[in-house]
């Protein structure tokens, strides 16, 4: 089986998970403080806080952004659920809205046509490490007042118009999950673009304390270990060479494919390919030969969130309800061979 994604670990994580344990400080210390300090270089210098979980990261984040009861934040319905859960755990109603045509990213047409006078922030969500239109959510932003709180969890490294995501809002989530283009195991990014949000958030995340045993707030333990922190600093010395390696292989992809869409990059954008998402009439005939072709093909998401149970809405989103019926994502994870990769060429095009 070629499978979709699985963390690529070397003897410089196992080193430096060693060399934390041989520390005997395996919660959040020098290791977490040394990835936070890494991870900043890769987001145009801003206040990076290190957390438990890509999710935890969104819901502080916007906890420490004032987000909470009464507000309306407005979010895609294509993403994974954790998006709008998080507006959902800080009391605040997520509203979703429908995604362009192109990219699967949030369409800042109807983001426009959803603010309503309690709307207080926009979530866009750069899906499949393809940036959403950040130029046109942020001139929204400015002219209605709000906030912009990117979800980059599938976005390491990827850039709109020469900016970072992660730098472009005003709070930013990455997640390290293990299927995501880095890992730490579990744990997660918050980028922050204001000290004293980012203040709050550090509370947030240790039980409301900044001196022992002097909580000014109340608090998570939202903490990441310095395990995480370790495994994180090697991987992110990896990320840039297996992103090259990614857009490669999208390349090829592009290049080979036949019978299905493959994903269009728009002006500005580099697309980091967490996924290579492609689009199908026969989406689930393809994925049913493919699977027999012992390709590890998935799809993300087949339910919009609005209509998950835990949800449950029914909504009108024409582009959402299309994209949930047609994606269907390949492998492209770095580690493919060239003949793995010859294998998805000839089983996609084989499809009749
Ligand atoms: C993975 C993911 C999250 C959640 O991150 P965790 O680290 O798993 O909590 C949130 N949003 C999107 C779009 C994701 O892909």
């Amino acid at each position: 089986m070629i499978h979709l994604s699985s963390p690529i670990i070397g003897p410089e994580e196992r080193d430096a998970v060693l060399r934390v344990m041989a520390s005997g400080m395996l919660a959040q210390g020098p290791e977490v403080a040394a990835f936070e300090e890494e991870f900043s270089a890769h987001v145009d210098g801003r206040i990076c806080v290190a957390v438990s979980a890509g999710t935890t990261g969104l819901h502080l984040g916007m906890l420490a952004l004032g987000i909470g009861p009464g507000d309306e934040v407005i979010v895609p319905s294509f993403t994974f659920a954790a998006t709008a859960n998080a507006v959902r755990l800080c009391g605040a109603e997520p509203v979703f809205v429908d995604i362009e045509r192109d990219h699967f990213n949030i369409d800042p047409a109807a983001v426009a046509a959803a603010i309503t006078p309690r709307t207080v922030a926009v979530v866009p969500v750069h899906l499949y490490g393809h940036p959403a239109d950040m130029t046109a959510i942020g001139a929204l932003a400015a002219r209605h007042g709000l906030l912009v709180v990117e979800d980059a969890a599938q976005a390491h490294l990827a850039s709109w118009q020469g900016m970072p995501v992660g730098a472009l809002g005003d709070v930013a989530m990455f997640s390290f999950y293990p299927t995501k283009n880095m890992t730490t195991g579990e744990g997660g990014m918050v980028v922050v673009r204001d000290e004293a949000v980012a203040r709050r958030l550090r509370l947030l995340r240790n039980q409301g304390m900044e001196a022992r045993y002097a909580n000014e707030v109340v608090g998570f333990n939202a903490r990441l270990t310095d395990l995480g922190g370790a495994i994180g600093r090697a991987q992110l010395r990896k990320v840039e060479g297996w992103t090259a390696t990614r857009k490669a292989n999208a390349k090829t992809l592009d290049s080979r494919l036949a019978g299905v869409v493959t994903p269009p990059v728009a002006e500005g954008a580099s697309h980091v390919y967490h996924q290579y998402t492609v689009r199908s009439a026969d989406r689930d005939g393809l994925l049913e030969h493919l699977r027999g072709a012992g390709i590890g093909a998935g799809v993300y998401y087949p339910t919009p969130v609005h209509r998950l149970p835990s949800f449950g809405l029914s909504l009108d989103l024409p582009e959402t309800e299309r994209a949930a019926r047609e994606v269907l994502s390949l492998p492209v994870r770095p580690d493919l061979t060239d003949e793995e990769l010859e294998t998805i060429v000839t089983a996609v095009n084989s499809h009749g």
